[in-house]
Protein backbone atom coordinates (compact mmCIF):
# COMPACT_ATOMS: atom_id res chain seq x y z
CA UNK A 1 0.00 0.00 0.00
CA UNK A 2 1.36 3.48 -0.69
CA UNK A 3 2.06 5.82 2.19
CA UNK A 4 2.94 8.91 2.77
CA UNK A 5 4.47 11.02 5.65
CA UNK A 6 2.95 13.64 6.58
CA UNK A 7 5.00 17.03 6.93
CA UNK A 8 3.28 18.47 9.63
CA UNK A 9 3.49 15.53 12.20
CA UNK A 10 6.04 13.73 10.38
CA UNK A 11 3.78 10.33 11.04
CA UNK A 12 3.66 7.56 7.96
CA UNK A 13 0.28 7.07 7.15
CA UNK A 14 -1.71 5.17 4.58
CA UNK A 15 -1.90 7.42 1.46
CA UNK A 16 -5.42 6.47 1.31
CA UNK A 17 -8.63 8.92 1.52
CA UNK A 18 -9.02 8.37 5.51
CA UNK A 19 -5.72 10.00 6.54
CA UNK A 20 -5.09 12.34 3.27
CA UNK A 21 -6.86 14.34 0.99
CA UNK A 22 -5.01 13.77 -2.85
CA UNK A 23 -2.05 16.18 -3.33
CA UNK A 24 -2.37 16.86 0.19
CA UNK A 25 1.39 16.55 1.90
CA UNK A 26 -0.22 17.26 5.37
CA UNK A 27 -2.82 14.20 7.17
CA UNK A 28 -6.24 14.74 7.56
CA UNK A 29 -5.67 14.86 11.46
CA UNK A 30 -3.46 17.66 11.10
CA UNK A 31 -5.41 19.48 8.96
CA UNK A 32 -8.72 19.43 11.16
CA UNK A 33 -6.09 20.53 14.00
CA UNK A 34 -5.09 23.81 12.09
CA UNK A 35 -8.93 24.30 11.08
CA UNK A 36 -9.96 23.90 14.99
CA UNK A 37 -6.77 25.53 16.06
CA UNK A 38 -7.95 28.82 13.76
CA UNK A 39 -11.31 28.66 15.33
CA UNK A 40 -9.98 28.61 19.11
CA UNK A 41 -7.49 31.35 18.33
CA UNK A 42 -10.28 33.26 16.57
CA UNK A 43 -13.47 33.18 18.23
CA UNK A 44 -14.93 36.70 17.23
CA UNK A 45 -13.94 36.17 13.67
CA UNK A 46 -15.09 32.65 13.82
CA UNK A 47 -18.74 34.15 15.36
CA UNK A 48 -18.62 36.92 13.27
CA UNK A 49 -18.35 35.11 10.24
CA UNK A 50 -21.01 32.60 11.13
CA UNK A 51 -23.47 35.65 12.00
CA UNK A 52 -22.58 36.90 8.57
CA UNK A 53 -22.92 33.66 6.56
CA UNK A 54 -26.49 33.30 8.36
CA UNK A 55 -27.38 36.82 7.59
CA UNK A 56 -25.92 36.20 4.17
CA UNK A 57 -28.26 32.75 4.02
CA UNK A 58 -31.11 34.97 5.26
CA UNK A 59 -30.54 37.53 2.39
CA UNK A 60 -30.54 35.40 -0.24
CA UNK A 61 -34.01 34.55 -0.54
CA UNK A 62 -34.90 31.14 -2.70
CA UNK A 63 -35.92 28.07 -0.32
CA UNK A 64 -35.53 24.30 -0.49
CA UNK A 65 -37.70 21.83 1.02
CA UNK A 66 -36.79 18.55 3.36
CA UNK A 67 -38.09 16.22 0.47
CA UNK A 68 -35.73 18.14 -2.13
CA UNK A 69 -33.00 17.45 0.34
CA UNK A 70 -34.03 13.86 0.59
CA UNK A 71 -34.20 13.44 -2.98
CA UNK A 72 -30.66 15.00 -3.12
CA UNK A 73 -29.24 12.56 -1.06
CA UNK A 74 -30.74 9.99 -2.38
CA UNK A 75 -29.13 11.07 -5.65
CA UNK A 76 -25.66 11.54 -4.58
CA UNK A 77 -25.86 8.44 -2.57
CA UNK A 78 -23.34 9.52 0.09
CA UNK A 79 -20.88 11.04 -2.28
CA UNK A 80 -19.51 14.59 -2.15
CA UNK A 81 -20.61 16.54 -5.31
CA UNK A 82 -17.77 17.35 -6.43
CA UNK A 83 -15.06 14.94 -5.75
CA UNK A 84 -17.52 12.04 -5.26
CA UNK A 85 -15.52 10.95 -1.81
CA UNK A 86 -17.77 8.54 0.20
CA UNK A 87 -18.55 10.54 3.41
CA UNK A 88 -18.99 7.54 5.49
CA UNK A 89 -20.36 8.43 8.74
CA UNK A 90 -18.88 11.53 8.13
CA UNK A 91 -20.46 15.09 8.19
CA UNK A 92 -21.93 16.19 4.84
CA UNK A 93 -22.27 19.62 4.53
CA UNK A 94 -24.84 21.52 2.39
CA UNK A 95 -22.70 23.30 -0.47
CA UNK A 96 -24.54 26.25 -2.26
CA UNK A 97 -23.24 25.81 -6.22
CA UNK A 98 -22.84 29.49 -6.94
CA UNK A 99 -21.97 30.71 -3.29
CA UNK A 100 -24.00 33.75 -1.56
CA UNK A 101 -21.41 36.20 -2.10
CA UNK A 102 -22.41 35.75 -5.81
CA UNK A 103 -25.37 36.05 -5.95
CA UNK A 104 -26.42 32.45 -5.06
CA UNK A 105 -29.66 31.58 -3.64
CA UNK A 106 -31.32 28.57 -1.63
CA UNK A 107 -33.27 27.24 -4.55
CA UNK A 108 -32.95 23.80 -4.38
CA UNK A 109 -31.07 23.55 -7.33
CA UNK A 110 -28.46 25.49 -6.30
CA UNK A 111 -27.93 23.27 -3.28
CA UNK A 112 -25.68 19.81 -2.79
CA UNK A 113 -23.59 18.09 -0.75
CA UNK A 114 -20.16 18.53 -0.35
CA UNK A 115 -17.01 16.69 1.62
CA UNK A 116 -15.72 19.18 4.34
CA UNK A 117 -12.22 19.45 1.92
CA UNK A 118 -14.26 20.41 -1.37
CA UNK A 119 -16.26 22.89 0.83
CA UNK A 120 -13.44 24.38 1.97
CA UNK A 121 -11.10 24.41 -1.06
CA UNK A 122 -14.44 25.93 -3.02
CA UNK A 123 -14.33 29.00 -1.11
CA UNK A 124 -16.53 31.84 -3.15
CA UNK A 125 -15.86 29.89 -6.28
CA UNK A 126 -18.90 28.95 -8.60
CA UNK A 127 -19.27 25.09 -8.82
CA UNK A 128 -17.62 25.13 -12.70
CA UNK A 129 -14.96 26.78 -11.81
CA UNK A 130 -14.11 24.90 -8.94
CA UNK A 131 -14.42 21.59 -11.28
CA UNK A 132 -11.91 23.49 -13.45
CA UNK A 133 -9.47 24.38 -10.64
CA UNK A 134 -9.77 20.40 -9.70
CA UNK A 135 -9.28 19.52 -13.21
CA UNK A 136 -5.95 21.87 -13.60
CA UNK A 137 -4.46 20.19 -10.57
CA UNK A 138 -5.40 17.06 -11.25
CA UNK A 139 -7.88 16.47 -8.60
CA UNK A 140 -10.80 13.56 -9.86
CA UNK A 141 -13.90 15.51 -10.57
CA UNK A 142 -17.02 13.87 -10.91
CA UNK A 143 -18.05 12.84 -14.42
CA UNK A 144 -20.13 16.23 -16.01
CA UNK A 145 -23.62 16.76 -15.46
CA UNK A 146 -25.65 16.86 -17.87
CA UNK A 147 -29.82 17.83 -18.16
CA UNK A 148 -31.59 14.19 -18.57
CA UNK A 149 -34.41 16.09 -21.10
CA UNK A 150 -32.18 19.01 -22.79
CA UNK A 151 -28.43 17.93 -21.96
CA UNK A 152 -27.82 21.26 -21.17
CA UNK A 153 -24.50 21.43 -18.43
CA UNK A 154 -25.59 21.51 -14.82
CA UNK A 155 -22.40 22.42 -13.39
CA UNK A 156 -23.82 25.41 -11.41
CA UNK A 157 -27.62 24.39 -11.47
CA UNK A 158 -29.58 21.41 -11.40
CA UNK A 159 -32.68 19.83 -9.53
CA UNK A 160 -33.89 16.25 -8.80
CA UNK A 161 -36.79 14.83 -10.74
CA UNK A 162 -38.80 12.13 -10.51
CA UNK A 163 -38.86 10.63 -14.24
CA UNK A 164 -42.58 8.92 -12.49
CA UNK A 165 -44.13 11.50 -10.28
CA UNK A 166 -45.04 10.54 -6.93
CA UNK A 167 -48.55 11.51 -7.50
CA UNK A 168 -48.70 8.95 -10.56
CA UNK A 169 -46.79 6.21 -8.70
CA UNK A 170 -43.09 6.97 -8.99
CA UNK A 171 -40.95 6.06 -5.96
CA UNK A 172 -38.25 7.46 -4.00
CA UNK A 173 -35.93 5.09 -5.70
CA UNK A 174 -32.57 6.23 -7.42
CA UNK A 175 -33.75 4.56 -10.51
CA UNK A 176 -36.77 7.16 -10.55
CA UNK A 177 -34.00 10.17 -10.35
CA UNK A 178 -32.49 11.78 -12.90
CA UNK A 179 -30.80 15.49 -12.94
CA UNK A 180 -32.86 18.23 -14.38
CA UNK A 181 -31.95 22.09 -15.39
CA UNK A 182 -33.83 24.34 -13.82
CA UNK A 183 -36.11 25.04 -16.57
CA UNK A 184 -36.73 21.34 -18.08
CA UNK A 185 -37.62 20.47 -13.68
CA UNK A 186 -40.14 23.17 -13.80
CA UNK A 187 -41.65 22.67 -16.62
CA UNK A 188 -41.97 18.57 -16.84
CA UNK A 189 -43.54 19.24 -13.38
CA UNK A 190 -46.18 16.52 -12.87
CA UNK A 191 -45.70 14.95 -16.36
CA UNK A 192 -43.55 11.67 -16.61
CA UNK A 193 -40.25 11.61 -18.05
CA UNK A 194 -41.40 10.19 -21.30
CA UNK A 195 -44.42 12.31 -21.67
CA UNK A 196 -42.44 15.66 -21.17
CA UNK A 197 -39.29 13.88 -23.55
CA UNK A 198 -42.04 13.69 -26.25
CA UNK A 199 -43.88 16.89 -25.54
CA UNK A 200 -40.15 18.66 -26.29
CA UNK A 201 -39.73 16.85 -29.35
CA UNK A 202 -43.38 18.22 -30.88
CA UNK A 203 -42.29 21.52 -29.72
CA UNK A 204 -38.62 21.28 -31.85
CA UNK A 205 -37.17 21.90 -28.74
CA UNK A 206 -33.41 20.36 -28.36
CA UNK A 207 -34.07 17.05 -26.70
CA UNK A 208 -31.76 14.29 -25.65
CA UNK A 209 -31.25 11.60 -28.40
CA UNK A 210 -32.18 7.83 -27.36
CA UNK A 211 -33.40 6.93 -23.94
CA UNK A 212 -35.07 4.02 -22.26
CA UNK A 213 -37.17 4.88 -19.25
CA UNK A 214 -36.80 2.01 -17.00
CA UNK A 215 -39.09 3.26 -13.68
CA UNK A 216 -39.89 0.88 -11.29
CA UNK A 217 -44.09 1.57 -9.70
CA UNK A 218 -43.96 1.75 -5.77
CA UNK A 219 -45.96 -1.50 -4.83
CA UNK A 220 -49.74 -0.57 -4.41
CA UNK A 221 -51.16 -0.68 -1.02
ZN1 LIG B 1 -0.08 14.90 10.30
ZN1 LIG C 1 -15.36 16.47 -2.03
ZN1 LIG D 1 -32.99 20.80 -19.28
Amino acid sequence: MDERTCRKCGVTKPFTREFFSPRRWTCNACMRATANKWDQDNPEKKAISRSVYKQRVTNAGGGHTSDELLLLRLMQDRKCYYCEANFGDAAVEKDHRTPLSKGGTNDAFNIVYACRTCNRDKGGKLASDFFGWRRSEGLHCRPPLTCFFCESDLADAGNVSLRMPVQRGGAYLPENLVWACPSCYTEKNDQTAAEYLSWRRQNGLKTRQSIRVLVKRSKPK
